[in-house]
């Protein structure tokens, strides 16, 4: 059996989910550089970046390190180890000492901001863009509107924690998931557990 890649890196992106990740980033990255909302720790950034490296282009990595609403103190994705000085939550030490200690510091561009405020003035194009920050409606309605138009045709949009029971997790990853495949402008090539890919028509 082989071992488990990036075990030490803590996150919420089960291997096969992450393989999976980094098949559709394989199939896009000749297209345009790989794009990610929602860092955390670095555990998809890694698997990105491998393919980054080997297809020659980088992973833009977008995320305030902030937390999003369930990593707060008090909620239940909350983890102690990610509080700085002051109390306030922070996951960009941690990201960067992630990036690192995995060599992957020459393909990552990290983007330490709210993903609306880099939105605004993005205009790259993009091979792959990979959904997984704030999972209230407003936070993933604000990202799908932001950042699906960015993918070129032939790319992908991907969404992780798309679950189509809300007992199984959270409603606004599906219903993104569900406006793209209604938009006519994405088809839907696959999933893996709670990971889903659109290609861009
Ligand atoms: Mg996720």
């Amino acid at each position: 059996m082989t071992p488990t890649r990036f075990a030490d890196v803590k996150g919420f992106l089960p291997e096969n989910e992450g393989e999976q990740l980094a098949n559709w980033a394989r199939e896009s990255a000749s297209l345009g550089p790989l794009l990610e909302i929602g860092s955390y720790c670095g555990l998809s950034t890694l698997w990105l970046a491998e393919v980054a490296r080997e297809s020659n282009t980088v992973v833009f990595a977008v995320d305030h390190h902030r937390g999003s609403e369930e990593h707060q103190v008090g909620e239940f994705f909350h983890d102690e180890a990610l509080v700085d000085d002051a109390g306030r939550f922070d996951s960009l030490p941690e990201f960067r000492r992630n990036l690192l200690a995995n060599d992957a510091e020459d393909v990552v561009i990290p983007i330490v901001a709210p993903a609306t405020l880099v939105a605004r003035h993005w205009t790259t194009s993009l091979g792959l863009v990979f959904i997984d920050g704030g999972h209230s409606l407003d936070a993933a309605l604000a990202d799908y509107r932001n950042w699906s138009q960015h993918v070129v045709k032939g790319g992908l949009l991907v969404i992780h924690d798309v679950f189509r029971n809300v007992a199984e997790g959270g409603q606004a990853p599906h219903a993104i998931w569900q406006l793209a495949k209604q938009s006519g402008l994405f088809e839907p090539v696959g999933s893996c557990e709670s990971i889903r890919a659109l290609r861009r028509l």
